[in-house]
C-alpha cells in the first residue's frame, strides 16, 4: 500500500460500475515505487477507485476540485460526459471524441485522450513501416476511434473496419474523412473473408473474447491463416491475458500484441501527465501481469 500521510494528495478512477479496474493496482504500485524513490512531498499521491453514475458526474467532479485532486481517469460510461465539463481538451480527445485522463490546472480541468498513445506504444517499438500498410479494425465502438486516430498517426493512408451496424461504421468513415486524412472503407462481418488477406495489422476493438467468455474469438483458426504469414495481430482486450484470437494468432506463427501492453502505456502516459515526470512502466506492467496469474 502507499502510506497516507496529511500530505496525501487524490487521484482515482471514476466508472459505473468500477468494480473490476485494473488502474488502480498499476497505479498504486508506481505511486509507491516513486515514493521509495524520491521523499519529496510532491510524489505523496494515492489513486482511488470511484464509483460515479451519470446525475453524479458534474457534483464529483466539482467537489474533487475542491478537494485538490490532481487528476483522474475517466471510463466507461463517462468518457464523452465528460467534455463539457472541462475548461479544456487536447486535440486528440477532440479527434477522437472522448477523455480518458484529466488533469487540474489554474482554469479548471483539462482533459486527453492517452488510449491512442498507449494502442501506438506497442506498434512503434516493432521494426515496420506501418505507412506502407492498411490495417483491418474489428468493431467501430469507442476504442475503434482512439485506434483510427492511432493508424493517422503512424501514416496508414486507408484503413478498412468491420462493423455490425452500417450508420456507426459511416459516423467513422466521416469522421476519418474530416478529421484525421484517412481513407475507411467500411464493411460489415460479411466482407471479412475477403479483407483477411490484406490485413498485416488487425486490430480487435470488439469485447467478444473478453472474460467471462474466454473460448470466443472473432477469427477462427482458418480465418487466421488467411492473413499474411508477417500479419500482426492486436487485441485490444486485456482479461484474459491472451485471449482465445491472441493464441490462435501464436499457433499461426503469426506476431501476437496483448492490449495489457495498450492499458499500461495508457495509464503510464496519464500518469506522467500527473507527476510531471516519466513513469514507472515496467513496474505497471508487472504490477498487471501479477493481476492474471
Ligand atoms: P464499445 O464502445 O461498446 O464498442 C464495442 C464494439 O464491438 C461495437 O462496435 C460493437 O458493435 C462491437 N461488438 C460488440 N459485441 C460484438 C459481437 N458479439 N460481434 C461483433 N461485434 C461486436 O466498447 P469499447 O469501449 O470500444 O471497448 C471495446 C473493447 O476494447 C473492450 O473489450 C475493452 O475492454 C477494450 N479496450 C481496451 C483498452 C486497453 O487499454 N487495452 C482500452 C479501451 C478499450 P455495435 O457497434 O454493433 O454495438
Amino acid at each position: 500500500m502507499v502510506q497516507i500521510t496529511g500530505a496525501t494528495k487524490l487521484l482515482g478512477v471514476m466508472g459505473y460500475p468500477i468494480e473490476h479496474s485494473l488502474s488502480p493496482v498499476m497505479h498504486n504500485a508506481a505511486l509507491k515505487a516513486l515514493a521509495n524513490q524520491h521523499a519529496q512531498d510532491f510524489l505523496e499521491y494515492v489513486y482511488i477507485p470511484w464509483s460515479v453514475t451519470a446525475d453524479a458526474l458534474p457534483t464529483v467532479v466539482s467537489s474533487l476540485g475542491e478537494l485538490g485532486c490532481r487528476g483522474f481517469n475517466i471510463t466507461i460510461p463517462h468518457k464523452q460526459a465528460i467534455i463539457p465539463l472541462l475548461a479544456k481538451t487536447t486535440s486528440i480527445a477532440k479527434t477522437v471524441g472522448a477523455v480518458n485522463t484529466v488533469w487540474s490546472t489554474a482554469s479548471g480541468w483539462a482533459g486527453t485522450n492517452t488510449d491512442v498513445q498507449g494502442f501506438l506504444a506497442p506498434l512503434q517499438t516493432m521494426n515496420r513501416d506501418w505507412s506502407t500498410i492498411t490495417p483491418c479494425i474489428l468493431g467501430c465502438g469507442g476504442a475503434a476511434r482512439a485506434v483510427l486516430a492511432g493508424c493517422a498517426q503512424l501514416g496508414c493512408p486507408q484503413v478498412h473496419i468491420i462493423g455490425r451496424q452500417r450508420p456507426k461504421l459511416e459516423t467513422l468513415q466521416a469522421i476519418g474523412a474530416t478529421s484525421l486524412s484517412l481513407e475507411i472503407h467500411i464493411h460489415l462481418w460479411e466482407d471479412l473473408i475477403n479483407i483477411l488477406p490484406l490485413a498485416a495489422l488487425l486490430v480487435n476493438t470488439t469485447p467478444v473474447g473478453m472474460s467471462p467468455h474466454p473460448q470466443a474469438s472473432p477469427l477462427s483458426a482458418a480465418d487466421i491463416k488467411q492473413l499474411p504469414i508477417d500479419a500482426v495481430v492486436y487485441d485490444l482486450i486485456y482479461n484474459p491475458n491472451p485471449t482465445r484470437l491472441l493464441a490462435l494468432t501464436q499457433a499461426s506463427d503469426r506476431t501476437a500484441i496483448t492490449g495489457v501492453e495498450m492499458l499500461v502505456q495508457q495509464g503510464a502516459a496519464a500518469l506522467s501527465i500527473w507527476i510531471d515526470q516519466p513513469a514507472p512502466v515496467d513496474i505497471m506492467r508487472e504490477a498487471l501481469l501479477a493481476c492474471f496469474t
